[in-house]
């Protein structure tokens, strides 16, 4: 009986949200009494899954199997599954996890809960909490087949690194069977240091109160400085001011940072509904009417384009004054 993570990779490297859902899956496995085991796609350095409670990782080295298509995965997994014997699957609630868990799930049988955000309790059954009504509510849910997967929200437990490391074995899956119809020619923007939205600690976001895609200059600056990723609403995105990769709120990407900075932002409900998860929220309004205060841990009631270069201004010299 065993726990089978399923870690993603970037650039050949370990996912954080993967190290989370790494973490829980050795959790779980504790808690069971198995062993914690994560499959890897052509990982360079996935002995760094033992730093988080797993024992052992199996690593594909097989360039035809990529996180972008999703059946070769599944197959890759159902093989690693059978030969560990897993009970429970896990993966992060990223778009690996999005793509390949309901398939593995419709293909096994097992039951799945996406976007989990407790363990399991296992005294009686198996019974997960995750969020409901764009994280309004929490479900509390019982798997009752034999085999379980769960997704894990991203930054829901937060990654708690020790010193262990985890063996690595080669693994080989043949699927010269599989036709899924996809073929990957190019992977972009795959590199670089900006942290991914679901993945980010700290982001700045911005909305339709800074007037033009011309004035994002500042927002960046501040992102650059603090080291966050940068965020919009949604008519931002759909005007083309912004990519739409960088769209939050509930048909956009859904986030929970440590910190969300919110400028010109009114606060709507379907913005709220993707970053109501974050730790703590500053907003930043020239109208105190503005809903987004209500949800505010802090507020400046104010024109961006003055308290904005001011704020660069004070992280900067608390930068160049603390290292
Ligand atoms: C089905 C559906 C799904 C949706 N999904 C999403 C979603 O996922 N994400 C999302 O964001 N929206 C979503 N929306 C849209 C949402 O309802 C709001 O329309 C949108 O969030 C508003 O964007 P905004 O706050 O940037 O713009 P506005 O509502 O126009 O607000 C701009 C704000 O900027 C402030 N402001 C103006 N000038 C300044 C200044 N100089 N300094 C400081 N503040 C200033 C204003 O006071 C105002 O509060 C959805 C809507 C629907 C119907």
């Amino acid at each position: 009986m065993s726990v089978l993570i399923v870690a993603d990779v970037k650039n050949g490297e370990v996912k954080k949200s993967s190290l989370e859902a790494a973490q829980y899956g050795a959790k779980v496995a504790a808690a069971i009494g198995g062993e914690a085991v994560a499959l890897t796609l052509n990982a360079t350095n996935g002995e760094v899954l033992g730093t988080v409670g797993v024992n052992k990782v199996l690593n594909v080295t097989d360039a035809s199997i990529s996180a972008s298509d999703p059946q070769k995965v599944v197959a890759a997994v159902v093989a690693a599954a059978n030969q560990v014997g897993a009970k429970v699957v896990v993966f992060a609630h990223d778009s690996t996890g999005k793509a390949v868990a309901p398939r593995l799930s419709a293909k096994s049988g097992a039951g799945l809960v996406t976007n989990v955000t407790s363990l399991p309790d296992t005294s009686n059954g198996f019974v997960v909490s995750k969020n409901v009504f764009s994280g309004k509510a929490h479900a509390q849910v019982n798997i009752l087949s034999d085999e379980k997967i769960v997704s894990i929200l991203p930054n829901a437990f937060g990654v708690q690194a020790g010193d262990g490391s985890a063996s690595v074995e080669a693994f080989s899956v043949d699927v010269s069977g599989i036709n899924s119809g996809i073929t990957v020619k190019e992977v972009k923007g795959g590199s670089g240091d900006v942290v991914p939205l679901p993945e980010a600690e700290l982001v700045v976001s911005a909305g339709r109160g800074l007037k033009g895609p011309e004035n994002w200059g500042m927002i960046e600056e501040m992102a650059g400085i603090l080291g966050a990723t940068t965020a919009c609403s949604r008519p931002v995105a759909d005007i083309g001011w912004r990519p739409h990769h960088e769209h939050v709120g509930q048909t956009g990407v859904a986030i929970r940072p440590n910190l969300y900075i919110a400028v010109g932002i009114s606060g709507a409900i379907q913005h709220l509904a993707g970053v109501n998860g974050s730790k703590v929220i500053v907003v930043i309004n020239k109208d105190p009417e503005a809903p987004f205060f209500k949800a505010a841990d802090y507020g400046v009631v104010g024109d961006a384009f003055e308290v904005v270069p001011r704020l660069n201004e004070a992280f900067r010299k608390f930068k160049a004054a603390n290292g």
